[in-house]
């Protein structure tokens, strides 16, 4: 949460955690950049004259001691001259720290408008300042510098072996390009200088991007983004690009200076990658539903649509445990065609099949959603009952035997009937003790006669 602080507090703060500033900074990327640049390397005796310039700087923004406060540029004005900063470095510079500052007050929840008003106006001031002093100082006599221009000469030519450089004017006009630009955009270097920059722009790219960049650069700010670009001969090439603006000592763009890395393969791989991505997603979901539909057809019976016993027989060990925890009841009804052999052996094999089919149907018709039938095997079928007693089940039963007595399968001149048997749970079942409970009343019927239901309770019963 922000909170407006005095600007004596805020020197204070700044002033115990000014290495913490000083280190953000000297991370800085573009401050690293210029270091290199001028090989000036970040050892603990650099640090330590940063954090001197930082303190200097603190001072200033006290406002007890003078701008001019000779004591304060002096100190500036020394490490000027150790380091032969160019204009644009020592602004750079400046911005970087100033940014450090804005964010370890963002990060410590203390930016309000009015402080960053008072950074922003503070470091314009002491940059301004002390420049026209550095400038001074310049004119009056030539700076004492080591001889960085080889190094710098050597710089560029590493840079521009590796790097697209471009300068343009601050409405975008092409001022300078450098052989690199040339050797992969196919352009000359007089097709390019004193035309719009948007003359490598391609057509493919949206101009969000680049009302973007331009709002970003404009407004004084380093743009970094990826760009598809124009070649002469219609072709497109992808870039890795950083828009930076120079601003003169009045803080007014000057000049914007254009970074770019050709990252063509990169971006090619990567959409290639993506593609295969997309192309093993959808393998994986084509496996998933074959897998899906291997699961059913090893679930179903073929013959009949409904589950088999397998699957039967795994609904049961779920409906067992479901009715042992909820202390529900829990029946189940086995049925048997009766004389199956005849029909088949009568009317054929198909007859049989579709006399079959017309069972389960029957069978699925009359009982509730919850209840599960399958095909146990051959002419055999079992339902599942949860929720249901022996006397419940028993009435199903009958009501399913009554059913296919009465249905007219137009199929055989004779009737078609079943046997049933009705088992239910109890505490001291397993799987296997309940199965032969119903197999037992299921022989019963067949013993007694035939379409006919008898429950486990009959079982000791004599017909
Ligand atoms: P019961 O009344 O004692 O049950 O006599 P059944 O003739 O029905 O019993 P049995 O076990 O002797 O005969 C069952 C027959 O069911 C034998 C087998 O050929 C037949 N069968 C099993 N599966 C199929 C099938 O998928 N289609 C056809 N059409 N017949 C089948
Ligand atoms: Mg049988
Ligand atoms: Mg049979």
């Amino acid at each position: 949460m922000n909170k407006l602080i005095r600007i004596k507090d805020f020197s204070y703060l700044i002033k115990i955690n000014k290495n913490i500033i000083v280190d953000t900074w000297l991370e800085n990327q573009i401050v690293k950049d210029i270091f290199l640049a001028h090989q000036l390397s970040l050892k603990i005796e650099q640090k330590k004259v940063f954090i001197d310039i930082f303190e200097s700087i603190m001072g200033s923004m006290q406002w007890e001691l003078s701008i001019s406060d000779s004591s304060t540029t002096d100190k500036f004005l020394n490490i000027l001259n150790e380091s032969s900063f160019s204009t644009n470095d020592f602004f750079t510079l400046f911005t970087s720290l100033k940014n450090s500052i804005i964010l370890f007050f963002n990060i410590e929840g203390l930016l309000s408008f009015k402080l960053l008003k008072d950074i922003e106006n503070n470091f314009l001031e002491i940059t301004k300042e002390l420049f026209i002093k550095y400038e001074q100082m310049n004119n009056l006599e030539p700076i004492p510098t080591v001889d960085n221009t080889n190094l710098l000469n050597e710089y560029k030519k590493a840079v521009d072996l590796s790097t697209i450089v471009s300068k343009t004017n601050p409405k975008g006009i092409i001022t300078y390009v450098n052989d690199k630009f040339c050797e992969i955009s196919g352009f000359k270097r007089e097709e390019l200088i004193g035309k719009p920059h948007n003359i490598v722009r391609h057509p493919s790219m949206s101009s969000n991007t680049f009302q973007e960049l331009w709002s970003t650069i404009k407004n004084k700010k380093t743009w970094n983004g990826l760009i598809t670009n124009l070649k002469s001969d219609g072709r497109s090439y992808v870039v890795n690009s950083t828009v930076v603006p120079i601003l003169d000592v009045d803080g007014d763009i000057v000049e914007f200076i254009a970074i770019r890395n050709d990252v063509t393969d990169f971006e090619q791989a990567k959409e290639q990658l993506s593609n295969l991505n997309k192309a093993m997603k959808h393998k994986v979901d084509e496996l998933y539903s074959m897998a899906q539909t291997l699961e059913q057809q090893a679930s179903i019976d073929v013959l009949t649509g409904v589950f088999n016993r397998m699957k039967f027989e795994e609904f049961f060990e779920f409906e067992m445990q479901k009715a042992k925890i909820q202390r529900t009841k829990l029946s189940i009804i086995l049925l048997d065609i009766d004389n199956f052999k005849n029909i088949n052996d009568n009317f054929g094999h198909d007859i049989g099949d579709e006399i079959l089919k017309s069972i389960t149907k029957l069978i699925s018709l009359n009982i509730r959603a919850t209840d599960t039938i399958s095909r146990w095997g051959g002419e055999e079928f079992a339902i599942l009952l949860p929720g249901t007693y022996l006397e419940k089940a028993i009435l199903v039963a009958n009501n399913i035997k009554q059913i296919i007595n009465d249905h007219d399968f137009s199929l055989t001149p004779s009737k078609t009937t079943c046997s049933f048997g009705v088992a239910t749970l109890n505490d001291m079942d397993s799987k296997e003790s309940l199965f032969k409970r119903v197999d037992n009343a299921l022989y019963k019927a067949k013993n007694i006669g035939k379409n006919i239901v008898v429950g486990e309770d009959e079982l000791d019963k004599d017909f």
